[in-house]
């Protein structure tokens, strides 16, 4: 038999759990539903700099918080992966792999997913020098000389953590203009011990028994190569949206970003998305927080106009 609730979210990193947050505080039933860990992709980040009104909160205390208040307001986290989703004449039925929930209204926050390198043995490397997480690995590398792939926020705010644990960085990307933040930009080309390689990509890891010893990079502009040595790879190449269990019904194909309103509505009565999988301009833990209460508060009003 179904469990059912008036609102179930699935994703909790911070547009979930804020959700939540909001639909409890309204008087909402709320389930959400995780996958993996709570606090979606911010808990890589060591430094958030520019959440407004908390300079400097790291990733992963900026979610430990965010579930602590999520559980305080009488919401529940479960651990399930939403695998399907259907509508129903006036709710919304959801399958997990435990479990079978009908809601009157869902709110999608899978958020997005680190991208790979694509370079041969990047899956047999990571974990042993290829690693996604510069907050988690980057201890194991103290001293040691490092290189980060990536020109947007998450590779500037990794080469920068990583530039006070490790002897070297090498910040590695494919154009002449990073793409992240200009404050991040600026900082990172103060650290006497980052070395930047601007317009390269990666084209080999180097290993040897099965443990990164090294990366080959190309130059893009004459098409030199150069074999560097160092014992981690922090790849940070941006990130796709969660959402192939549910693109379709929202008109889309595979893993899409999910097109909603502001306040996280769809075309379909009682379906919402928020956070970094919904379509927008600007993917910030800010904004994801924006959505999230948003939706939090449009889908538990949904749910009580159906009582
Ligand atoms: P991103 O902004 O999409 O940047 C990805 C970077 O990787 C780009 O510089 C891109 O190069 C490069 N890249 C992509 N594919 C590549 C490949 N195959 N080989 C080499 N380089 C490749 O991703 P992100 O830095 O993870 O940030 C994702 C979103 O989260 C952004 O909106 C960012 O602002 C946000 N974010 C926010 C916070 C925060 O709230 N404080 C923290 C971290 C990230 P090109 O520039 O040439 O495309």
């Amino acid at each position: 038999m179904a469990t059912n609730t008036d609102v179930l979210i699935i994703g909790a990193g911070p547009a979930g759990m804020t959700a939540g947050l909001y639909a409890a505080r309204a008087g909402a039933k709320v389930i959400v539903l995780e996958k993996e860990t709570p606090g979606g992709q911010i808990v890589f980040s060591p430094k958030v700099d520019n959440y407004p009104a908390l300079p400097h909160v790291s990733g992963s205390d900026f979610a430990e918080n965010l579930q602590n208040q999520l559980e305080e307001s009488g919401a529940e986290l479960r651990y399930e992966e939403a695998q399907k989703i259907e509508r129903r004449e006036k709710s919304w039925k959801v399958w997990t792999d435990a479990e079978e929930y009908e809601a009157s209204s869902v709110i999608i926050a899978a958020g997005t997913m680190h991208r790979r390198l694509g370079l041969a043995e990047e899956e047999e490397l990571t974990g042993a020098g290829v690693s996604y997480c510069a907050v988690c690995d980057g201890p194991f590398y103290h001293g040691q000389d490092v290189a980060v792939v990536g020109g947007g926020d998450t590779a500037l705010q990794d080469a920068l953590f990583l530039s006070g644990i490790c002897r070297t960085v090498t910040l590695i990307h494919r154009r002449e203009e990073f793409r992240g933040e200009k404050v991040l930009q600026d900082q990172v080309r103060e650290k006497k011990n980052i070395i930047l390689k601007m317009n390269c990509v990666p084209e080999a890891f180097l290993s040897e028994d099965g443990t990164l010893t090294g990366l080959t990079i190309r130059r893009k502009t004459d098409g030199a190569q150069e074999n560097l040595t160092v014992s981690a790879v922090f790849v940070a190449v941006g990130s796709d949206p969660q959402t192939e269990a549910f693109s379709a019904l929202l008109g889309a194909d595979g893993a899409a970003y999910l097109p909603a309103g502001e306040d996280g509505a769809t075309h379909l009565p009682g379906l919402f998305v928020a956070g970094d999988c919904r379509v927008k301009g600007l993917r910030q833990l800010a904004t994801a927080i924006g959505d999230g209460a948003c939706a939090g508060m449009a889908a538990a009003r949904y749910a009580e106009g159906q009582k």
